[in-house]
């Protein structure tokens, strides 16, 4: 009996859980009111460290703050994000 209800209650955090998830949410355990998005959502161009005085310094373009991300803005690809920048500025350089 008891392990039904511990069963029954964990079929419901899971049907919360799946639902927050299918609504952009990751923390379900407390209330309603203080989840959270996952870590990846909601990220700007403004957050970006690449990102400087409204310009992209990596396609050396006007980008404003609210901007979608791009591919250089995930960790894994930053490395190639400041190839990519010191190549422009190389090339700026050498066209001076
Ligand atoms: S590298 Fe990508 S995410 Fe970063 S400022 Fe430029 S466009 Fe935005």
């Amino acid at each position: 009996m008891a392990g039904q209800k511990s069963n029954e209650a964990w079929d419901a955090w899971l049907r919360r859980l799946k639902k927050a998830v299918d609504a952009g949410y990751y923390r379900t355990e407390s209330a309603e009111g203080e989840q959270t998005g996952f870590p990846w959502q909601g990220h700007t161009c403004g957050d970006c460290p690449f990102w400087l005085h409204d310009v992209c310094t990596v396609y050396q373009v006007a980008r404003p703050a609210n901007a979608h991300t791009c591919r250089y803005f995930d960790r894994p690809h930053r490395e190639q994000g400041r190839a990519r920048l010191y190549r422009r500025r190389w090339e700026l350089l050498r066209s001076d």
